[in-house]
């Protein structure tokens, strides 16, 4: 089963492989390279919305 997320900056429909059926936290959309914060359970997409600036530079240790 496919999972779709709909890119909340170019409006684009991306697939994520099945690694995320069940996943909470960042992922990036590989056409504009805008970053949103999702929540997915048993391959139902929760939850899709920016990713606070600060929050993601702590995920990628910058601060
Ligand atoms: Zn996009």
């Amino acid at each position: 089963m496919k999972i779709r997320i709909n890119c909340i900056s170019c409006g684009h429909l991306f697939d994520l492989t099945d690694a995320y059926q069940d996943y909470e936290g960042p992922v990036k959309c590989w056409i504009c390279g805008e970053v949103h914060e999702v929540k997915i359970e048993n391959s139902l997409v929760k939850r899709v919305g920016p990713v606070q600036k600060k929050q993601l530079a702590e995920e990628q240790g910058i601060v």
